[in-house]
């Protein structure tokens, strides 16, 4: 009968380790820190993204791709060109090549 007893109170006590051992694992699985909120720098990225998509890439007179550096500003946007030239021509009568421009439609 004793060694029965004994027996039974080692299996209760090793189950009782068990179970802390358990609640420790537990524990130790607490919730990882949640996903950091998107910084400044991404929110920028993304906005850059949308930007991009809606940006010009060829000249609205000639279809040449655009040089940067040679553009003008219309309704508070700017408009790019392949070539001085062409600037003029736009100058003169915008309204003529703005289906040409992605930054201006809708
Ligand atoms: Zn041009």
């Amino acid at each position: 009968m004793n060694a029965r007893r004994i027996a039974l109170i080692t299996i209760i006590a090793l189950a009782g380790l068990l179970l802390i051992g358990l609640a420790g694992c537990k524990k130790e699985e607490e919730p990882a820190a949640p996903p950091a909120a998107p910084s400044a720098a991404d929110i920028e990225a993304v906005a850059a993204a949308a930007a991009e998509s809606v940006e010009q890439t060829t000249c609205p007179i000639m279809g040449a791709k655009i040089d940067k550096s040679i553009y003008t500003e219309y309704k508070g946007k700017k408009v790019y060109f392949c070539c001085a030239g062409c600037k003029e021509k736009f100058e003169a009568a915008p309204e003529d090549y703005l289906v040409k421009l992605p930054q201006f439609k809708q």
